[in-house]
């Protein structure tokens, strides 16, 4: 490919002035990329085109492939997919007339009832003028609400079933500060998930309950469960009350056996693959029974893995070893070649997995193997090998270029504001924002 070299003057030969023009006009440039760049992640995102690479989801793809940190790739997710629902701004982004910035704060509370009105606001303001607004309007809008939530409180309950598949469905009703603590939990969570530390930016309030963020969130779930078993030590006797038990029959677990004999305890039952990944890490307690099934004789507890070896284990491998994967916690030791099978517990037959990717593993039919040097490789389940971290490649593409290409004019006025230094009367811009909701 024939590359385009761009040509710019050292910022050292400008003078003030063009300085500040040729950083207004770059940034307009960049702006009208970055729309193009959230244009093609929701694009990616509605597609769910990076579930072919077996990544967690959208923002795991960005971290992974154009090494955006989490916590603004999450965030770039929820902006594109907002924006999916807001043409007018969509539209002004696109032109590079709004920066990203500001895109990010509308987004929040925008929708087809305001979102002109934000505009107007963010065409004349700055980017903390509509920070600003958005912050004072979400704090009016909590304390209207603070009425009812008396009554809510009185409405709160869970109840719980079991599904025909064998899921555990869970609805419940919170009033907002339990609500609210249960959600930060939750984000919590789903942020150790993804060794991701807490990042205020991070938007527990996307706006489309999406499958691949719910889905993390019902991960997360799991493990606040398992973390607070753990964590409450009970006397051993009760204990046992609290591990949860699964009783599957050996032969079941081989490969080849057609039998699912696999069921959870007072639950439902287990597919053979989700019973060959439990027991790839877990207690083992060997119990001897009749042909009736009458248990005669019950074995020590033991590990599949033991802890010399999971130490070990750990210290080779650090984290989750799929590719693309930054999990450092509630990781399982993976057999390579499954006990069940013969495969012998020692480092070089397992691998460090978090739970998401051990059940790719296990039940998506992804694939990993060592190489003869102890390379582990990963493959899709169309076995495509699944690469390490991808090299960032820039093509002959300027952001100049993105704006001329799209039939953009781009000037050093596009981004700037209408603004002319009078102060921001706050309580009248949330007024009239309330008002539109009213409408
Ligand atoms: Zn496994
Ligand atoms: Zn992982």
């Amino acid at each position: 490919m024939e590359s385009v070299r761009f040509v710019a003057p050292h910022p050292e030969h400008l003078s003030k002035e063009s300085l500040q023009d040729a950083i207004t006009e770059l940034a307009a440039c960049i702006t009208v990329a970055t729309a193009r760049l959230l244009d093609l992640i929701a694009e990616l995102d509605r597609r769910e085109a990076w579930g072919d690479w077996g990544v967690k989801s959208c923002a795991h793809w960005l971290n992974w492939q154009c090494g955006i940190g989490l916590g603004a790739a999450r965030e770039k997710v929820r902006v594109a997919r907002a924006l999916a629902m807001l043409p007018l701004i969509r539209e002004a982004f696109a032109r590079g007339e709004v920066s990203y910035s500001k895109v990010r704060a509308m987004t929040r509370i925008a929708d087809s009832d305001n979102e002109d009105y934000l505009l107007m606001i963010a065409r004349h303001g700055t980017a903390s003028h509509v920070e600003d607004l958005v912050r004072s309007f979400r704090r009016v809008r909590h304390n209207e609400s603070a009425k009812v939530a008396n009554e809510a409180h009185t409405m709160r309950e869970l109840n719980w079933y079991w599904d025909d598949d064998g899921s555990l469905v869970i609805k419940a009703r919170l009033p907002a500060e339990c609500g609210a603590l249960v959600l930060k939990a939750l984000e919590c969570a789903v942020d150790e998930i993804d060794d991701q530390q807490f990042n205020d930016n991070v938007s527990a309030e996307t706006s489309l309950p999406e499958k691949p963020y719910a889905a993390r969130r019902a991960d997360a779930l799991g493990n606040i469960a398992g973390d607070y078993l753990t964590s409450n030590t009970k006397p051993s006797r009760q204990a046992e009350r609290y591990q949860v038990l699964v009783h599957v029959n050996r032969e079941a677990l081989k490969k080849m056996s057609g039998v699912d004999g696999a069921e959870l305890q007072h639950g439902p039952g287990l597919c053979r693959d989700t019973a060959r990944r439990i027991a790839c890490d877990a207690t083992i307690i060997e119990l001897e029974t009749d042909a009736q099934d009458n248990p005669l004789n019950i074995g020590r507890k033991s590990r599949t893995v033991p802890p010399s070896i999971r130490r070990a284990l750990e210290h080779r491998d650090k984290g989750c070893r799929f590719p693309g994967c930054t999990n450092v916690r509630h990781l399982d030791a993976h057999h390579l070649q499954h006990w069940a099978d013969g495969g012998e517990t020692c480092v070089r037959n397992l691998v460090l997995l978090c739970r998401h990717h051990h059940r790719l593993i296990h039940e998506d039919g992804f694939k990993v193997t060592t190489r003869d040097d102890g390379k582990v490789l990963f493959f899709t389940p169309g076995d495509i090998w699944i690469p390490d971290v991808p090299a960032l490649t820039a093509p002959g593409t300027n952001v100049e270029s993105i704006a001329k290409d799209a039939g953009i004019d781009v000037s050093a006025e596009t981004l700037t504001p209408k603004w002319q230094g009078e102060r921001m009367d706050m309580g009248m811009a949330v007024e009239g924002l309330i008002q539109r909701g009213d409408l």
